[in-house]
């Protein structure tokens, strides 16, 4: 007899394109049928047919604090008493910026939205209006939500399923996005020099996730910060991913580059829908009605997605020592994995930086885009397929980075790395 999650998915594919509502999730480039879930709690993942798994994706980020942590959940049910959505402003909606504005310094106004994808879209409108330029530049394999203007060589789901350009994106939408090689400040520099005054802005993950997980080399951010600066374009920061994940002020707290633009979403939700952009007070108003540039939602700001990022925010600065805890997750994580992989004489490369993790099936060091395609996609699939018999759920493709939560404890990281050695020396 087959699953409950096969026979959802094959009424899914009838009802849904692809059977899914985010394409990633299809299981396309491991293959086998994605399984449906149920509930979650902690560190665990329950799907429909009571089989349970150790969360390494945190619906892709939000999840710091590990499933339906106790605090936010109380937050969100206490607001639900007090109705879902009003369309006008709220006490929470102030109390959010405030919490935002204080916990990243480079942010001195705040704008909410409903995802990461809006937040990316609204500030390139915002650079192009502040700077009177229409060209953006971004960074291949990077992933800034499915904005025309982004789906340019990008990464993350995108990458997966092997169409970096989609169709329907118009070509004088693309002729607008010039695409730059990530950790190599010539690439930017060429692209600067030849386009000269024509260039709003530089969006960059700071720290990618959407290539698999790729760290910016030494110096590098602060090279494209003078770049910015020497030809005249904002530097706007995408932490949707990065942000309150690596320190409470994003990973641009850590590097101590300052962009004049940040975007956010993922942890800002506390796993409800939100984004956020924000940034020098001076830009941000230029944001209707404070000023032309137009940008508005139905559902921004709504009382339920506030609470809980907001829910959020402050378990993090009540809890900072989580920072150090995840760290230290991250790195045993990355120690156990690697000696699994010399006992087997093999040298991939894995990337490790916090919480975030990509373990690549390639023996070169991954830094751009490029790299992360010497990656055998089907090794990763193998590797997959192992870990989730064995109860682990990694993200179901090799261009997507892991997420620990601070529910990952040692009992489950004993766990992890059990199915990993079983998986490894099943696979060599
Ligand atoms: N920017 C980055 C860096 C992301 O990783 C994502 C999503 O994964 C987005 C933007 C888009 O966010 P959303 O999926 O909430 O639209």
């Amino acid at each position: 007899m087959g699953s409950l999650s096969s026979s959802y998915f094959e009424k899914a594919k009838t009802l849904i394109p692809g059977g899914v509502n985010s394409p990633v999730r299809a299981f396309k480039s491991v293959g086998g049928t994605p399984v449906f879930m149920k509930s979650a709690k902690g560190a665990y993942l329950h799907d429909v047919d009571g089989k349970s798994y150790i969360d390494l994706i945190g619906s892709w980020g939000p999840m710091l604090f590990g499933q339906a942590h106790p605090v936010i959940e109380n937050a969100v049910k206490e607001a639900l008493n007090d109705g879902f959505s009003f369309g006008a402003p709220t006490y929470k909606e102030v109390l959010i910026a405030e919490k935002i504005c204080s916990m990243v310094p480079s942010i001195e106004k705040v704008r909410l939205v409903n995802s990461g994808t809006e937040a990316t879209m609204a500030a390139i409108r915002l650079a192009r209006a502040y700077t009177k330029c229409d060209k953006i530049i971004k960074f291949e394999g990077c992933y800034h939500g499915h904005g025309d203007s982004f789906l340019i060589a990008a990464g993350s789901g995108v990458a997966t399923l092997g169409t970096p350009d989609s169709p329907g994106v118009t070509v004088s939408t693309a002729k607008d996005t010039l695409t730059a090689v990530y950790n190599d400040l010539e690439s930017l520099q060429h692209l600067f020099e030849a386009n000269i005054n024509q260039v709003a802005a530089v969006i960059i993950e700071p720290v990618v996730g959407n290539m698999g997980l790729v760290i910016p080399k030494e110096g590098y951010l602060a090279g494209v910060r003078q770049l910015c600066d020497q030809y005249g374009a904002l530097l706007i920061f995408d932490e949707v991913m990065t942000g309150f994940r690596l320190s409470p002020s994003g990973y641009q707290g850590i590097c101590h580059i300052q962009p004049d633009l940040t975007t956010l979403g993922k942890i800002i939700g506390g796993g409800l829908p939100v984004g956020a952009y924000g940034g020098k007070a001076a830009i941000m108003d230029m944001i209707a009605p404070a000023g032309p540039v137009y940008q508005a939602g139905t559902l921004s700001g709504n009382p339920l997605a506030t609470t809980a990022g907001l829910a959020m925010l402050n378990l993090i600065t009540e809890n900072l020592e989580v920072y150090t805890r995840l760290a230290e997750q991250g790195l045993k994580l990355k120690m156990g994995i690697r000696s699994q992989l010399d006992a087997l004489g093999l040298s991939y490369t894995i990337n490790q930086i916090g919480s975030m993790f990509t373990l690549f099936f390639t023996n070169q060091a991954v830094n751009n885009f490029a790299d992360a395609k010497t990656s055998d996609a089907t090794l990763y699939g193998k590797y997959f397929h192992g870990m989730l018999e064995r109860g682990i759920y990694l993200p179901p493709s090799q261009y997507e980075s892991w997420f620990i939560s601070d529910a990952i404890r040692e009992e489950e990281l004993a766990k992890i790395l059990q199915a990993s050695e079983e998986t490894l020396q099943q696979m060599f």
